[in-house]
Order: C-alpha cells, then structure tokens, then sequence
C-alpha cells in the first residue's frame, strides 16, 4: 500500500480460485486469489492477500527434505 494516498477501505468482491467467493473490505475492489478459507481451512481469519507463491515454495522444500 502506498503511505501517501489515504486508502480508501471499500466491499471487496474475492473470488477464489476454487470457485468461492466472498466480500471483504480492501482498498480494491475486487481481487483473485488461489486459496481462500474456504479450501484452505489455515488462512481463516486473514483478511490479508496471502503470498500463496512464497508458501508453496515452502512447502516444497519441506517436503523435498522427507
Ligand atoms: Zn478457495
């Protein structure tokens, strides 16, 4: 987020990559996104855009190590 605008918090329409979607409040007004609560049980709660990349890429290397 950019500190010298003051974001506006609006309804945000996410749309999940597994086909649900749900409101929430962002300063966009709609975002995708690859998992959400729904198929992801661990991200409940978050209202934040999860760096699914950067969380795949761990998980690949902790399961590289088994
Ligand atoms: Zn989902």
């Amino acid at each position: 987020m950019k500190k010298d605008l003051h974001p506006k918090l609006v309804t945000c329409t996410v749309t999940c990559a597994c086909g649900n979607s749900f409101e929430t409040k962002s300063v966009d007004s709609e975002l995708r996104i690859d998992i959400c609560n729904e198929c992801h049980p661990f991200f409940t709660g978050s209202e934040r855009m999860v760096d699914t990349a950067g969380r795949i890429e761990k998980f690949k290397k902790r399961y590289a190590k088994n």
